[in-house]
């Protein structure tokens, strides 16, 4: 339903309901809270805006994100982790190296953690605390596993984004920094994962699958795959040619209706059949033939 229509129905439903009007409390109270959760999921979808491109300048984040089908097709809640603030590793000093680990002799002043340099005009040694060592001599070899030998901790954040309904692969969603409360406005480009038996065209849900045939005869039901899970749907609608055309099975849509469910099937035929099972598929054909002929008369 669009939201015009869920405030049409929620104002025309409200009469009826309404204790006052003779209507019972309970169903009131949860015809209420109905329609709170339905409108403040539109209000949400809303926020996310689409847009074509992002700036070249600004301080701002871009990142893909990586969405399976039944995320895109149900406008699900997604965890994305954004850069946060930064700071230096206090385990390291900024140093990189573990501080308590293995030492080694400083390579740059021998171990003396004096570096003596000579000016040539005045012929006079001048003494500098060497810098590698910072005067002691001696480095530490292991790299800090807090920072990963960076020096410096990122700090990551995690939200949540309201999938909004009808993307698309390549859609970027744009998030102000006010809304999730990080320190950049994202730049969110859609990466649809692909998927083993589903895929999206238009507003539409696309299933493949491929049915023995002999499933198609000898069952009265198929199992099929949909946004809701499995379900068994008459092996019928498999004898009168593909696509098989579920309506409103398929994706949420931007307008708050949802697309259909197409069942794109194949039906599966063994390369190699054995002679005997030849023999008794002609002997069934025969039968059915025969069926027919009596049929007809
Ligand atoms: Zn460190
Ligand atoms: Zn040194």
């Amino acid at each position: 339903m669009k939201s015009e229509e869920i405030k049409h129905y929620f104002r025309q439903q409200i009469k009826k309901l309404h204790p006052d009007k003779g209507g019972s409390k309970e169903e009131f109270l949860s015809f209420l809270k109905w329609y709170k959760q339905v409108s403040e999921n539109l209000e949400k979808k809303k926020k996310i805006d689409i847009v074509s491109s992002w700036p070249l300048k600004g301080n701002y984040f871009f990142g893909i994100l990586e969405l399976t089908v039944e995320e895109i097709a149900l406008g699900k809640n997604k965890k994305f982790q954004v850069p946060g603030e930064e700071f230096i590793c206090p385990d390291c000093k900024g140093t990189g190296k573990n501080q308590k680990g293995k030492i080694e002799m400083c390579g740059f002043c021998k171990g003396s953690g004096v570096v003596k340099i000579i000016d040539n005009r005045k012929n006079i040694p001048t003494y500098f605390n060497c810098s590698y060592c910072k005067g002691s001599g001696t480095l530490f070899t292991q790299t800090c596993e807090k920072c990963k030998g960076k020096g410096k901790i990122k700090l990551v954040k995690e939200i949540y984004i309201s999938i909004p309904y009808g993307l698309k692969n390549g859609d970027i969603l744009f998030l102000p920094k006010e809304e999730t409360n990080s320190f950049y406005d994202l730049y969110l480009e859609i990466s649809v994962l692909p998927h083993p038996y589903f895929d999206l065209n238009n507003n539409n849900l696309i299933y493949k699958c491929r049915v023995p045939f002999w499933e198609i005869i000898l069952k009265k039901e198929i199992l099929i795959h949909t946004l809701e899970g499995v379900e068994w749907i008459p092996s019928s609608f498999f004898t009168k040619g593909t696509p098989i055309l579920i309506k409103g099975r398929g994706p949420f849509l931007e307008n708050g209706n949802r697309g259909d469910l197409l069942i794109d099937f194949q039906i599966y035929i063994p390369e190699e059949i054995p002679l005997e099972a030849k023999k008794l598929i002609s002997q069934a054909v025969e039968l059915i033939n025969l069926s027919k002929k009596t049929c007809k008369i």
